[in-house]
């Protein structure tokens, strides 16, 4: 008999817990996934507010080193003080390791209270550029001063001098490598159409040239049908025939907000799972935040987060322990006893499971 995946040595994971529920939905994960029998070898890296507190940096060198040496993580969100000099932890383990693609696919299982009944979309969401890149001018600084008098010079426009910058670069191999990674995975996952998204109508030196890529790319696959839509009519579309939707590919910000919204279309952040992922590192985490209101509380729901292992799983060959997992998840909420309050109707809150108690409940339905 050959020797399967499973039984060759401990898979090396970069474990990056997080802040607010991420402790507690990472801890139910590790259990699930180490019940599937698959082994691994953690490399727990604390990240986030308690890195900051201690070490002065919310993402210190050893958790880049971490992940560049086992190539595969696992992460809990880690929270991001609005409006603060704190730079997202999250945007910069994207750049450092130039994770240029996040894939979040969004399914219904049965027994998830939604609005629809067929939804079955990924998100490929481009991970490094756009307006989310983080380069910002803050309100009277000197970059802000100078961009507003080049602004002048170069287009006769004024800016208000009162005004913060941010900017939006949007490149032309940035673009082209996040189409093609979407076709890839349409041809990979036998999908069979690609949507790219854009506001290329008003921004056409950045939309307009990802637009331009997006088409370049899709004329070299023929196999792979191809549409266009305005990300703003895509919303509208989105909600009101899901199912007309296959991959869709973005640039960053717009990737961000559909993918909660297509979030909220399979039951809602606690059921969405995401993988970031680049040339030599792929690091796997759910697109839902740190929900600090709610850490400690044991009540989140952990299945967005299990997810994000099954696909860590695929990535890393453990295809039949992905499949077992998956299945435990899926029969787990389709019986609906033991799911947190978020799978539930409302009226029916008072019998939700603990984030322990579903995730015990997926290790028995392995
Ligand atoms: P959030 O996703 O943390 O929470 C929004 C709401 O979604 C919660 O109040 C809760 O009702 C629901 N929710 C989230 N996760 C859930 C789960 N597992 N089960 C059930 N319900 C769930 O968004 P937010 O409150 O806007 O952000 C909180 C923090 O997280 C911010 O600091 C933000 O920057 C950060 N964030 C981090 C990541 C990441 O680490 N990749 C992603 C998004 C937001």
């Amino acid at each position: 008999m050959s020797a399967g995946p499973s039984s060759r040595a401990r898979h090396p994971v970069t474990l990056i817990p997080g802040d607010g529920i991420g402790p507690e939905i990472t801890r139910a994960t590790v259990g699930v996934l180490e019940a599937t029998g698959v082994a691994f070898a953690w490399d727990l890296q604390v990240a986030g507010e308690e890195a900051m507190r201690t070490e002065g940096t919310p993402l210190p060198a050893r958790v880049l080193d971490s992940l560049r040496s086992t190539r595969v993580g696992l992460k809990g969100p880690v929270t991001t003080p609005s409006g603060t000099g704190f730079r997202s932890v999250n945007v910069s383990l994207r750049k450092e390791l130039d994770l240029y693609a996040c894939e979040r696919p969004c399914r219904i299982y049965p027994g998830v209270p939604t609005r629809f009944e067929r939804v079955d979309l990924v998100i490929v969401r481009e991970n490094t550029e756009d307006l989310y890149a983080g380069i910002e001018f803050a309100e009277g600084s000197r970059g802000a001063q100078a961009l507003r008098a080049l602004v002048a010079a170069e287009t006769g426009r004024a800016i208000s001098e009162d005004s913060g910058i941010s900017l939006k670069p949007v490149s032309r191999h940035g673009s082209r490598r996040i189409v093609r990674h979407a076709f890839e995975y349409a041809r990979r996952h036998g999908r069979r159409k690609v949507t790219a998204v854009h506001k290329a109508n008003i921004m056409k030196d950045t939309d307009g040239l990802f637009l331009a890529c997006a088409r370049e790319v899709a004329a070299a696959y023929p196999d792979v049908a191809f549409e266009e839509r305005i990300v703003d009519a895509l919303c509208m579309q989105l909600v009101r025939f899901p199912e007309a939707f296959d991959v869709l590919v973005l640039p960053n910000l717009y990737g961000d907000i559909v993918s909660d919204l297509a979030a909220g279309l399979v039951g809602g952040l606690g059921v969405a799972p995401g993988a970031n992922l680049g040339e030599s590192v792929a690091l796997f985490e759910p697109t839902h935040g740190s929900a600090p209101a709610f850490a400690g509380s044991n009540r989140m729901n952990p299945t967005a987060q299990i997810l994000s292992a099954v696909l860590m799983l695929r990535h890393l060959g453990e295809v039949a322990a992905a499949d077992r997992l998956e299945g435990a998840v899926a029969r787990v909420i389709a019986e609906g006893r033991c799911v947190t309050a978020d799978l539930l109707p409302e009226s029916q809150a008072g019998r939700a499971a603990t984030t322990t108690e579903m995730a015990d409940a997926i290790v028995a339905a392995l």
